[in-house]
């Protein structure tokens, strides 16, 4: 515990306005004292501000001339009034919760804290670190660029510079991914991150899978997984990007997309052999990126939305998954851009902000459904 008194950090809890001292300098001279009764009632067992910031491992700000304080303890705090010896008081803990409590008091000029107010704040915060250590984490970061050696996605031409050169999906999509990876990695050092296939290689959709379920994960942890692909159309005027949330697994190849809006029975079928994924967090992901689609190109490139909501089953996720379609391979303009390096950069921080956006929410949530059902 620091002993040495005043930190200037520490001042942005209160408004500035107030005149701020840090009490517990001076208070730490003062040693354990036995408790006067106060007017011949009993008063119960009270420790010195010393004795009381030990205990919590905390530190008061406090403030004299309303007799109130803040009291920090791993990054929890109380705010309290102090009040006259045996009253009670309401104490604000991480500006939600009102305590009831007995409430501190000054006496001879310094602080006493009642016992069972010491006591009460120690089980919440303890409480609350207890939480946070069981809050869902994303433990590691799957980036799948789609397709690759035999298998080149779709395909199409671009005129540059007055040649025709080839438009291949599994370039494009590796290329976007290997950026995104080098900034996941970058941001999150504590994570793990795995890129599915870093050259021309054809990993299998079960190689794929196998790597992401192989990543060992604690009771409280959870894995991401972005597959990125390009699209085509035989409508050359078709363009624009869109995000799927999907299966780890690929179930989205099994029954085609398209003809999920036609055929509502096999999509509730489909639903019903899934087991963990079309999550509230792969639609959260989804909405995280396509929003950062919008910033990154408005007019430019046309948002298709988000797609298979129509799938959308609420369970208990570890692996919330979305697949990323940058633009259209058949069309000029969707294909220059993917082609074009600066633009294969905007591709990758978009999905970039997006996942970040999305990762802190999840984190700060604890899991957006785990907190749901609370
Ligand atoms: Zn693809």
């Amino acid at each position: 515990m620091n002993n040495s008194g005043r930190r200037r950090g520490a001042a942005t809890f209160l408004p500035a306005a107030l005149a701020l001292l840090l009490a517990y300098g001076a208070a730490a001279a003062d040693t354990a004292q036995t408790p006067k009764p106060a007017g011949g009632r009993t008063t119960e067992a009270t420790l010195s501000l010393g004795e009381a910031m030990k205990r919590l491992d905390g530190e008061l700000l406090w403030d004299p001339m309303f007799q109130s304080g803040i009291i920090t303890s791993n990054k929890h705090q109380a705010v309290f009034q102090a009040g006259a010896a045996g009253d009670s008081a309401l104490i604000l803990y991480d500006n939600k919760t009102l305590l009831n409590l007995p409430s501190p008091y000054t006496e001879n000029g310094q602080l006493r804290f009642p016992e069972t107010f010491i006591a009460a704040l120690q089980s919440s915060i303890e409480e609350s670190v207890e939480r946070e250590a069981s809050r869902l984490q994303i433990a590691a970061i799957v980036v799948d660029p789609g397709h690759g050696g035999k298998d080149s996605g779709a395909t199409g031409s671009l005129n540059v510079k007055g040649k025709r050169v080839k438009v291949l999906e599994k370039d494009i999509v590796l290329e976007v991914s290997k950026a995104l990876f080098e900034q996941l990695k970058k941001k999150y050092p504590g994570k793990r991150l795995i890129l599915t296939r870093s050259g021309d290689t054809y990993p299998s959709l079960e190689d794929r899978v196998a790597k992401a379920h192989s990543i060992p994960l604690k009771e409280n942890e959870a894995v991401i997984f972005i597959s990125i692909h390009a699209n085509s159309s035989f409508n050359k005027h078709a363009s624009g990007y869109e995000v799927w949330y999907l299966s780890p697994d690929y179930r989205r190849d099994v029954i085609d997309p398209g003809k999920a809006g036609e055929a509502k029975e096999v999509v509730s079928i489909y639903n019903d052999m899934l087991e963990e994924q079309f999550t509230t967090e792969s639609v959260l992901m989804a909405q995280s990126i396509i929003k950062q689609f919008d910033a990154a190109f408005g007019k430019e490139l046309p948002s298709r939305g988000i797609k298979a909501e129509e799938w959308f089953v609420v369970r208990k996720a570890r692996m919330p998954s979305v697949l990323v379609e940058l633009g259209f391979v058949s069309n000029e303009k969707d294909a220059a851009l993917m082609m074009d390096t600066g633009g294969r950069k905007r591709f990758a921080d978009a999905i970039y902000n997006g996942i970040v956006e999305f990762v802190d929410r999840f984190e700060k949530s604890g899991g957006f459904t785990e907190v749901a059902g609370r």
